[in-house]
């Protein structure tokens, strides 16, 4: 069975990940979309609401599921049995890290292929760190994310007035 995983921290889930899962999701069997347990980083949501968000948004996905992990990401591909990453590229920023990654995991897992998708014109410009911004300042940000997200990003600016 082909199997790749979607890493990422999905702080939360936009439709420009949304875009990338259902994109990846026709090219392999199975889709694991791992969300990075990461204590030491900072975020907004907790783990187990970004994997609750990320759970809802790929329900209707059939060969998509949603995986929280923890250590390395080639390690879980490993576990998982997946023999690919997935990431999405936006326009400029992106790149560089991406590259010093999949140069990265070359060197120490060398049988895992790191694969690219380019981001869609309508989603370069979207990152989960800009979106958190705007909708904690109130700003509208419903037609850039799934409808769950929305919501919960709408108590989480209520939370913090
Ligand atoms: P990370 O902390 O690993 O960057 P993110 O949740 O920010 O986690 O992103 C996960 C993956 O999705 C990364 O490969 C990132 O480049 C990609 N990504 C983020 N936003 C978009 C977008 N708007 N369009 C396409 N890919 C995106």
């Amino acid at each position: 069975m082909t199997t790749a995983i979607y890493p990422g921290s999905f702080d939360p889930i936009t439709n420009g990940h949304l875009d990338i899962i259902t994109r990846a999701a026709r090219l392999f069997e199975k889709l694991i979309v791992g969300i990075y347990d990461r204590p030491d980083k900072v975020l907004l949501f907790t783990t187990e609401e970004r994997l609750a968000l990320v759970k809802q948004a790929v329900s209707t996905i059939p060969n998509a599921e949603a995986r929280v992990f923890s250590g390395m990401t080639a390690s879980f591909a490993k576990e998982v049995k997946a023999q690919t990453i997935v990431r999405g590229l936006r326009m400029s920023a992106d790149f560089e890290k991406e590259f010093d990654l999949a140069m990265m995991n070359k060197k120490l897992f060398p049988e895992i292929e790191l694969i690219c998708l380019m981001s869609d014109l309508k989603y370069q410009f979207l990152s989960s760190s800009l979106l958190k911004e705007a909708a904690i300042l109130g700003g509208d940000v419903d037609d850039l994310v799934p409808k769950p997200v929305a919501v919960a990003l709408r108590k989480k600016a209520h939370s913090k007035m």
